[in-house]
């Protein structure tokens, strides 16, 4: 019962109730010579989070404690870890294990590795343990999967950028989002309020897509170059074919006419997705790629040395992540989901408050 051999995390037991969070005793995989154990802080809710406990995207190994974007204080270092520190503050993400071998991680793709696993929700191969997330006192992770927070970053707004902000920011330095180019954000919510503040730091012209003007004042306050609404009528005339690249955060499908958002694109500009929608997806014909050769992709997270430079980055240029505190505990765990599943959130939500509601 006492720490490190296990600890306490608040689980979801049923997808049909996936607002009664049960506080469960948890019990990590076996301590490894490259393990970190982090004392949590602080986590992001991330869409990820909703889609998973309420059984949006299929079957899930429940009772599940999930929370992706967790910021803590590093308290045991196993014997081979070099890349952290005893007591450093440290974030984890969406990514807690990959093998650091194939092909892929060898090139910086170990988001990418076959044999990736996720933070929560993955079975650790040896054991047949499931990991469970950030919605809990401690998380033990990889050393690769752990990164240093620089000081200049706020503990609550560094917590989302470990998923939602390097979704956004791994394709954007991948497809050369910089001077010179005009980059298109669609949908403004937690990945994309992150693809609009990184796309401006790295210096491109950058346009937020979103279905209503609802969000227009706070897109040029977060430094927005313009702001496109799909319910105007013939929005995307006045821009056919000047976009380099277009960033697609959007969580829904319904109703998305992509043919008129790939009409934006110039010639060979590159369409990437981050969002994952529930449900069947869109139909594209190759009529539709024809007018200016565009390129159709999609992105998962990012490498460490991305996470490594996104961070820096956002603490040399003080991008503030907008998020709303909430205490962590199962009504405020309750409060986070059901609003985030009205979209009622500017821009992330971020859980505080673990040391008084771990330390009874
Ligand atoms: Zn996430
Ligand atoms: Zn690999």
């Amino acid at each position: 019962m006492v720490y490190p051999d296990s600890w306490k995390g608040f689980q979801i037991e049923d997808p049909s109730k996936w607002t009664e969070f049960h506080l469960n005793e948890l019990t990590p995989k076996p301590f490894g010579d490259y393990d970190v154990d982090i004392k949590i802080l602080a986590c992001g809710v991330c869409a990820s989070d909703l889609h998973t406990v309420s059984g949006g995207w299929g079957e899930q190994k429940f009772p599940l404690c999930v929370g992706h974007e967790i910021v803590g204080k590093a308290v045991r270092i196993g014997s081979k870890v070099t890349l952290i520190k005893e007591g450093e503050r440290v974030g984890v993400g969406a990514q807690s294990y990959s093998c650091l071998e194939c092909r892929q991680c060898k090139a910086d793709n170990e988001t990418y590795c076959k044999h990736q696993l996720d933070t929560y929700g993955a079975v650790w191969p040896e054991t047949g343990i499931v990991s469970q997330g950030g919605y809990s006192e401690y998380v033990r992770t990889h050393e690769h999967w752990v990164f240093p927070i620089p000081d200049g970053l706020a503990t609550n707004k560094a917590a989302p950028m470990l998923c939602a902000g390097l979704t956004a920011y791994s394709p954007l330095v991948r497809n050369g989002a910089g001077p010179g180019k005009k980059v298109g954000i669609v949908g403004l919510g937690g990945i994309g309020h992150f693809g609009l503040l990184f796309a401006k730091a790295l210096g491109a012209e950058t346009y937020v897509i979103s279905r209503s003007h609802s969000k227009e004042a706070d897109a040029k306050a977060m430094g927005a170059d313009g702001f496109i609404a799909t319910q105007d009528k013939d929005w995307n005339l006045p821009h056919e074919m000047t976009f380099d690249l277009i960033v697609n955060t959007a969580s829904s499908s319904d109703g998305f006419d992509l043919a008129k958002y790939l009409s934006l694109l110039d010639v060979h500009g590159k369409w990437i997705s981050v969002g994952l929608p529930e449900g069947d997806g869109q139909e594209v014909k190759t009529q539709t790629f024809m007018a200016n050769g565009c390129l159709i992709g999609a992105s998962h997270l990012g490498s460490r040395k991305e996470v490594l430079s996104m961070l820096k980055l956002a603490a040399d240029k003080g991008i503030e992540s907008w998020v709303e505190e909430i205490e962590i505990s199962k009504d405020g765990l309750a409060t986070a989901l059901t609003r985030l599943h009205k979209n009622d959130v500017r821009y992330r939500f971020t859980l505080t408050g673990y040391d008084k509601c771990f330390s009874s």
